[in-house]
């Protein structure tokens, strides 16, 4: 699933229902079985998480052998995985020279929390988050945002049993789900990677695909205010915002996408948010930095802008990386800053730091990668697919 380079088979993953009909029908499919025979694919592919074209097994074999022709159904490469003290789990993944991201897994007692990346690297430069120290790579594509989600449900053992398999009523994917909620707060800004990243969330949220409710899907964006009405409409997910500062002149510093869109903007933009309810309230993200965004005076201004917004509450404690101009906020202080903000009537969570050992904690994430020029790339490229055909010739048939 590497990014397109000449002689790479187009992968499946990540295309739509008509998308996927058509490419089966460009592959000689014939009209007239081209929606079932897509059907049976998807149904492989986002029921059962096949990850190749031999497991689908009511297919009959000369099909199984033109697609295997024709197509990928190749998952990022795993580079590492790490599993924190506290469960967390964390998957570096790679699809090509250069283009490695980072989702990570929040197991708790009632449910199981996929944060998923976006981009590799971020060009939004927010002072307290250590993407933000990664210049933008690129966007990652539908299939590769949609592959962390199948990376996971692989390694967790998340998948339906094929009907009339043995043992299928045995395996923990048949009977409780590992991944209930996607939460898209990996690396990068999803709202400036909207077309791939909504067509990865459609089939996350697909009924007859990984089937996770909208009200379990929430994207988190730093506030890309003239995209928030289409993300609604045409997305629907949660919302969650990283709003971290109370005051323009300070938010304008740490999350400097403030300049272009301010805080009036941004909120007047949540309180029109397309299916924001008192059942579905957005989240408002904080992240407590000692000294800086943290007085009671804040809180209380916080309390104030939120007014009128059916919204909920993150306090973050700031998670630490290396060489971060910020410490995290005292306890003592958190806990007061809490109370204002639950007087005030909205439930405010202490997010408790997961994953902080492996760094997959908020805004720990951060790739190797580097932009590279567009002519060094392709040869990097080209030269891999070289060694990979080399190799291939070099193995028995
Ligand atoms: N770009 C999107 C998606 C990233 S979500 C956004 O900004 O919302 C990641 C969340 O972790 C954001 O709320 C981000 O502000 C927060 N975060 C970043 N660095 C952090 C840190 N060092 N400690 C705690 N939270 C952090």
């Amino acid at each position: 699933m590497a990014p397109p380079s000449a002689d790479a088979k187009p992968s499946l993953i990540g295309l739509d229902r008509a998308a996927l009909k058509a490419a089966l029908a460009a592959a000689g499919v014939a009209p007239g079985s081209a929606n079932m025979r897509a059907g049976q694919v998807w149904n492989w592919l986002y029921v059962h998480g096949a990850p190749d074209f031999a497991r689908m097994s009511n297919l009959a074999k000369d099909f199984r052998a033109l697609l295997e022709e024709k197509f990928s159904l190749a998952r990022p490469e795993i580079v590492t995985a790490q599993v924190s003290r506290d469960g967390t789990r964390k998957w570096l993944l790679r699809t090509g020279p250069g283009i490695e991201f980072e989702t990570v897994y929040i197991p708790e007692e009632d449910r199981g929390t996929l944060c998923v990346s976006s981009q590799v690297g971020c060009t939004l430069t927010c002072k307290f988050c250590h993407t933000g120290t990664q210049k933008l790579v690129r966007n990652l594509t539908p299939a590769e945002i949609l592959g962390q989600v199948l990376i996971a449900k692989d390694a967790l053992d998340d998948w339906s049993a094929p009907r009339g398999a043995a043992g299928a009523s045995a395996r923990a994917g048949a009977t409780q789900r590992k991944v209930t909620n996607v939460v898209m707060m990996g690396m990068g800004e999803p709202l400036y990677n909207f077309d791939n990243v909504k067509a990865a969330l459609s089939i996350v949220t697909d009924g007859g695909a990984l089937a996770l409710s909208k009200r379990r899907v929430t994207l988190s964006t730093a506030g890309v205010v003239p995209m928030i009405p289409r993300a609604g409409h045409e997305i629907g997910s949660g919302l969650a915002i990283s709003l971290h500062a109370v005051r323009d002149e300070l938010r304008d510093v740490i999350v400097p996408i403030n300049r272009k869109y301010p805080i009036a903007d941004l909120l007047q933009a949540c309180r029109e948010y397309p299916g924001a309810s008192n059942a579905r309230r957005i989240t408002f993200e904080y992240v407590m930095l000692k000294g800086v965004n943290d007085s009671l005076a804040d809180a209380k201004e916080l309390v104030r802008l939120v007014k009128g917004i059916p919204a909920k509450i993150n306090l973050i404690p700031f998670n630490a990386w290396p060489g971060a101009p910020y410490e995290c906020s005292d306890w003592s202080q958190i806990e007061k800053f809490a109370e204002i903000v639950n007087k005030a009537g909205y439930a405010s969570p202490v997010r408790t730091p997961r994953g902080r050992d492996i760094m997959a904690a908020c805004g720990q994430l951060k790739s190797e990668s580097v932009k590279q020029r567009a002519s060094a790339r392709m040869a990097q490229e080209s030269a891999m697919a070289q060694a990979q055909s080399a190799h291939l010739a070099r193995m028995p048939h």
